[in-house]
């Protein structure tokens, strides 16, 4: 990889954090062991050390539409029971953090830090002491939805149904200031991050969101919500998927997706149900737009530094690092995995930042609310 001396210098004696990846999905839907050398998907342990990504956020996921089966805890322990194989099977490369101590200390002892959290607040199953179970398993941040809204929070892709927290959503939130768990509102309603900002009387995060202004995706923060976390003293971790990160590349794929869905309710309509003559159409569909897909430019990894640019000038340097959504998420042209994050500082040296600045967006601003917040 080419790039600067000084941005070597820099990654590679810093505190990397990651506030966000679903690379837990592998062990735990695919059996895949991320502590080896992968080719599948965007991190594994050695890769990690490779990109001195060091400091890693791995998320447990139940998938909402798992609720009905009454499956949602049993998958999340599935994930944290991952995390702890992990732990268990790599004792010499990697060890679990549950404070800014641990974080520094473990670093210092040569390995890399992993630490648990959890997507989704459907999780708890409405349930405070299932809330301070996660917690003493390690979970130290919570996103408070989903892009679903569940019993208690509005999620930004749903329907709203509670104006965003109602009464123990607001408990649930004071329960994590309690127990030194971040509240985390990447995926939340914006009626739903307002109260958690109203109602959290700690910093608040988003773990991975980039800047509106620059992708209009529903999934991304505006100013408003950018500068009131800075307000708060939280750090926004930048996403990197593409259609967060890319407006011309997210309108294009919006575009192709109606085609598409419009194309499948045609074919639906057009051959008898289950029939392999309809089957054999959605397929065909589906690699057509597989096809149209693969053809689009994607966005370039730089662009992940305009929306660092961006949050630097809202909010100011203090409140902003990485959040990469690694394997929950489709990559920009050139940051296929984890190795190619000192690109990222190398782009910040070239755009003029400081060694100290770039320190902050590399870690030291999460470490900042880390050492705030959690408790063990
Ligand atoms: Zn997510």
């Amino acid at each position: 990889m080419n790039i600067s001396k000084e941005a070597r210098d820099i990654h590679y004696s810093a505190l990397v954090v990651d506030t966000h990846s679903d690379s837990l999905a592998w062990p735990t839907r695919h059996g895949v062991d991320i502590g080896q050398p992968q080719e599948k998907t965007h991190m594994d342990l050695p890769r990690m050390r490779e990109g001195n990504q060091n400091v890693q956020f791995f998320a447990c996921f139940a998938s909402p539409s798992w609720i009905e089966n009454k499956k949602v805890v049993q998958v999340t322990l599935d994930y944290m029971d991952s995390f702890h194989t992990l732990m268990r099977d790599y004792p010499d490369q990697i060890e679990q953090a549950t404070t800014a101590d641990d974080v520094r200390r473990i670093i210092d002892a040569g390995k890399l830090v992993g630490v648990l959290c959890i997507e989704g607040g459907h999780s708890i199953d409405d349930d405070l002491s299932i809330l301070r179970m996660y917690h003493r398993l390690g979970a130290r941040y919570m996103t408070l939805t989903w892009n679903n809204t569940n019993n208690w929070a509005d999620g930004v892709l749903d329907e709203p149904r509670h104006d965003g927290l109602n009464h123990f959503g607001k408990e649930v939130v004071r329960e994590m200031n309690r127990l030194g768990m971040l509240v985390d509102i990447s995926h939340v309603a914006p009626a739903t991050f307002w109260d958690a900002i109203e109602t959290s009387i700690k910093p608040v995060i988003a773990s991975h969101s980039s800047a509106k202004v620059i992708c209009a995706a529903p999934r991304n923060l505006d100013d408003d919500q950018i500068r009131a976390v800075a307000d708060n003293g939280g750090v926004i971790g930048v996403n990197y998927e593409i259609t967060f990160v890319g407006e011309a590349y997210r309108v294009t794929k919006a575009a192709l997706d109606d085609e598409k869905t419009e194309a499948v309710k045609r074919a639906e309509k057009d051959h008898p149900q289950d029939s392999d003559s309809l089957k054999s159409a959605l397929r065909e569909i589906d690699d057509l737009q597989d096809e149209k897909v693969a053809e689009l430019r994607k966005p370039h990894y730089t662009e992940i530094v305009d929306h660092i640019d961006h949050m630097v000038s809202v909010a100011g340097v203090d409140h902003v690092g990485l959040g990469s959504d690694f394997d929950g998420a489709t990559m920009p042209e050139g940051m296929e995995d984890c190795t190619k994050v000192p690109l990222i500082t190398d782009e910040l040296v070239r755009r003029g930042y400081s060694e100290g600045d770039i320190r902050k967006i590399l870690g030291e601003n999460f470490m900042r609310v880390m050492e705030e917040v959690l408790t063990d």
